[in-house]
């Protein structure tokens, strides 16, 4: 099985063999998504989406409060 390099941890990263350009691999070391960019070698890159975990992790900071320090 070929490997590569993980951007984000530098980690070996397993990839399919029969992965084309475009297809998305998980690195197992930090979970991170993974883009099939180069094929000899084979280069990953982060992919920009990103769809598992980040969601809501803004929503604690939205301004409320400044009110009530006026009256
Ligand atoms: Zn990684």
């Amino acid at each position: 099985m070929p490997t590569s390099i993980c951007p984000e941890c530098d980690e070996e990263v397993y990839v399919d063999a029969e992965s084309e350009q475009g297809d998305t691999v998980t690195c197992e070391e930090c979970g991170a998504g993974l883009v099939v960019v180069g094929l000899d070698p084979i280069e990953l890159d982060l992919k920009d989406e990103d769809d598992d975990d980040d969601y809501g992790e803004d929503k604690d900071y939205d301004g409320y409060g400044y009110d009530d320090d006026r009256y």
